[in-house]
């Protein structure tokens, strides 16, 4: 996706100008990779605009923080503030919220503890992202998901990336939209940036956080409109091949949303078309992002914008 700038971006506190947001090159964080951070969409419903699960983003980030031993300057509550601010200010929805902390310019050595720790919040228009009707065309990877006790999975960290970067490349150059990789023990994980779903005869299934997972917040919304609507979900690990015999398949994701799945290594999922449950899911999910189902779950947070541009 081509970057669309807006007018400010916010750091340690303070809204300063798009152009202005930049670091030195000798930051720990360009070296070692020592960021986390957030991808978060505020959508437009008929009265407004509002942000997705605002505090439980702000929280995971300060939790990937912790699992850093990185200490972020604000709680929960001034994080919040900080992302309602910069969106109002710069006044554009729907957009993309991108949270990031870093270790920044200090120490050269591989030691963070010396070097600050740097939060800047941008945002920027990013309208709907509908893939093909026809769902995605994805591969396993031949990459393994991190293992356990290498690189934490719970921690959405830029130095993960690395990984997702190997996955999604060789999908791309072997004609995939996306690719699917499998833990250490060859269990199914997730995409380079989504987690995975699986349907099969009317249950849910989905990877635990243990198959080295990102605890999604999509993934979460999906759990909770699945069980809203009654349809059985089931947490466990998944054989690789399951996905070739399923009946539907999806990810999910802050960017994904939720796009179905056409085929896994060229082998159709169920008939290719984007199944009833997935369709009851997308459905469910996008009524409330889009402000036409009541937000029984308060995952809301209204934003007062100039221009909002209703889906
Ligand atoms: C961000 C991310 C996801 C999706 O998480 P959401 O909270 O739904 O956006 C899934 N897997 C990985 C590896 C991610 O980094």
């Amino acid at each position: 996706m081509p970057l669309e700038t807006t007018a400010n971006i916010w750091h340690n506190g303070k809204l300063i100008p798009w152009e202005k947001a930049n670091i030195h090159v000798m930051s720990h964080v360009i070296h070692y990779g020592s960021s986390v951070f957030e991808g978060i969409r505020c959508y437009t419903q008929p009265e407004g605009a509002s942000i997705f699960r605002l505090h439980e983003h702000m929280k995971r980030l300060i939790n990937s923080a912790k699992i850093y031993r990185m200490p972020l300057p604000y709680d929960v509550e001034q994080l919040n503030s900080a992302v309602i601010e910069v969106v109002e200010a710069n006044g554009v929805a729907p957009c993309y919220v991108r949270p990031i902390a870093f270790r920044g310019y200090g120490e050269i050595g591989v030691n963070p503890l010396k070097s600050p720790v740097e939060v800047y919040i941008a945002n920027f228009p990013w309208g709907k992202y509908v893939p093909g009707d026809g769902g995605a065309d994805v591969c396993i990877s031949s990459w393994n998901r991190l293992a356990p006790n290498t690189m934490p999975s719970l921690a959405k960290a830029g130095a993960n990336y690395m990984n997702s970067q190997l996955i999604r490349m060789e999908a791309d150059i072997n004609g995939y939209s996306e690719g699917i990789a499998l833990d250490v023990n060859g269990y199914l994980s997730e995409g380079s940036g989504e987690n995975l779903f699986i349907v099969r005869d009317g249950t849910l299934y989905t990877t635990p956080l243990a198959n080295s997972v990102l605890n999604g917040i999509t993934r979460d919304s999906i759990l909770v409109l699945a069980r809203q609507l009654g349809i059985p979900v089931v947490e466990q690990a998944l054989p690789r091949e399951l996905l070739y015999i399923c009946d539907e398949a999806f990810f999910t994701g802050t960017a994904a949303e939720v796009t179905h799945l056409r085929s896994v290594d060229r082998i159709m999922v169920g008939d290719g078309k984007m199944g009833p449950i997935t369709s009851a899911l997308h459905k469910a999910f996008f009524d409330v992002v889009n402000g036409l189902a009541p937000d029984r779950y308060n995952w809301l947070t209204p934003v007062k914008v100039r221009e909002a541009v209703v889906a």
